[in-house]
C-alpha cells in the first residue's frame, strides 16, 4: 500500500462519518456538527468555520468524496439547483448539459413539477431542456406523497455507501489532483454552451452535441452497442468507420474541408477527436465558424446516409456548397424574422 492508497482510505473512514450525518441527521454527532458548521443546510455544503476542531477539519477534507459519490434523488424536488446540483440519473456527472434558462430567482427542479398532479411537467421540460434531456427526465419517477428530497450513494452499483466504494472515489480525487487536470466532463462544458447557443437548425444542433459526445451510429458505434455489423468505412472500405474517419478523413470528408480554404484548427492535419476539435475551432476561430463545421459535418453525414441507405452519389463541391448555403439561408431568414419583430 503506497502513501496515496493510505490517504485514499484515511478519506474514505472520513467520509464514513459524513456520510453518517447525511443519513442521520437526527443523531448527536450530527446535530452536534450541524449547530456549528452548517445550521441552515446539510452537511455537503458545510463550510470550514472559523477556529474548527481537527475532528471537523478532517471530516471536511473527505466532503469532497461524498460530493463526487452522491447524487440528489428527486422528492418534491424543493432543495435541488436545476443547474448546480446532481440529479439526473445519468453518469458519470449526474447533472443537467442543457444550457441554463431563465428561472427566476430559485431555478429547483419542483419549478418543473406539477404539485397538485405529481406529474413533470412537460411543457416547462420542452422549453428548458434538450430533447434527449427531456426524456431522461421524464423517466424519473415522482413519488405520489412528494417526500423531502433525498441524497443517494452512486459510488457502486448498489447504491449503499461502502468504505471501499468510497476509497475508489478517493482514489481517483486524488489522483486526478495530482495530475492537476480538470476532468474531460468540465472542459466540455464550455462546448455544450456553444453549440445550444448557434445560429443553426436545431437538427443541426442536436447532431453537433451527438456528434462530440460520440453518438452518432457510425459502423463502429453501432458495433460497441452490441449490433453485428461490418465496422468498415462502407464508402471506403479501407478503415474502421468511427466518427472522425466519416467525418474528417474519409475520402469524400477530405475532398469537403479542402474547400474551407480559410476554415480553423487546420481540420484536414487534425488528428484530434471531434470535440477538441471544436474547442480549437472555439479558440482560433469564430461563431460563424463552428456554424460552418458543424453545418458541413452534417451534411457529410446526410450524403452519407443517402449513399448507405438510397445509392446516391454526391461531389465534394455539392456538399459544401449545401452545406454553406443551409447556415446561410438559415441566418438571412432569422434576421429578417428579428428586424421585424423590432419595428
Ligand atoms: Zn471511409
Amino acid at each position: 500500500m503506497g502513501f496515496r492508497d493510505l490517504q485514499a482510505f484515511n478519506l474514505a473512514m472520513l467520509a464514513k462519518q459524513g456520510w453518517r450525518m447525511l443519513e442521520e441527521p437526527s443523531s448527536l454527532m450530527a446535530r452536534m456538527y450541524k449547530a456549528k458548521y452548517f445550521p441552515n443546510g446539510d452537511v455537503l455544503g458545510a463550510s470550514i468555520g472559523s477556529n474548527p476542531s481537527y475532528a471537523w477539519r478532517s471530516i471536511h477534507k473527505s466532503l469532497e468524496v461524498l460530493r463526487q459519490g452522491t447524487r440528489w434523488r428527486v422528492g418534491n424536488g424543493k432543495l435541488i439547483h436545476i443547474w448546480d446540483d446532481k440529479w439526473l440519473p445519468t453518469p458519470t456527472t449526474y447533472k443537467v448539459i442543457s444550457p441554463p434558462k431563465d428561472f427566476g430567482a430559485f431555478p429547483v427542479v419542483s419549478s418543473l413539477t406539477d404539485e397538485d398532479a405529481k406529474t413533470w411537467r412537460r411543457d416547462r421540460l420542452v422549453e428548458a431542456f434538450l430533447p434527449f434531456e427531456v426524456t431522461t427526465i421524464l423517466n424519473i419517477p415522482l413519488c405520489h406523497h412528494l417526500p423531502e428530497d433525498s441524497i443517494i450513494w452512486v459510488g457502486n452499483k448498489k447504491g449503499i455507501f461502502s468504505v471501499k466504494s468510497a476509497y475508489y472515489v478517493a482514489k481517483k480525487l486524488l489522483d486526478s489532483d495530482i495530475q492537476g487536470e480538470t476532468s474531460r466532463g468540465d472542459v466540455r462544458a464550455p462546448l455544450w454552451k456553444r453549440i445550444w447557443q448557434l445560429n443553426i437548425p436545431e437538427k443541426i444542433r442536436i447532431f453537433a452535441w451527438r456528434l462530440c459526445m460520440n453518438a452518432i451510429p457510425t459502423m463502429v458505434n453501432l458495433n460497441r452497442r452490441g449490433i453485428q455489423v461490418d465496422v468498415l468505412c462502407p464508402i471506403c472500405k479501407m478503415e474502421e468507420e468511427a466518427v472522425e474517419h466519416v467525418i474528417l478523413r474519409c475520402e469524400l470528408a477530405k475532398a469537403v474541408w479542402s474547400k474551407w480554404s480559410d476554415g480553423p484548427g487546420n481540420i484536414l492535419e487534425s488528428r484530434s477527436d471531434i470535440s477538441d476539435l471544436a474547442l480549437k475551432i472555439i479558440s482560433q476561430g469564430t461563431q460563424r465558424d463552428l456554424e460552418i463545421f458543424f453545418g458541413v459535418a452534417w451534411t457529410i453525414w446526410y450524403h452519407r446516409n443517402q449513399l448507405i441507405f438510397e445509392a446516391s452519389t454526391t461531389t465534394a463541391d455539392q456538399v459544401w456548397g449545401t452545406a454553406t448555403r443551409m447556415v446561410e439561408d438559415f441566418q438571412i431568414a432569422n434576421k429578417s424574422c428579428a428586424t421585424r419583430k423590432e419595428k
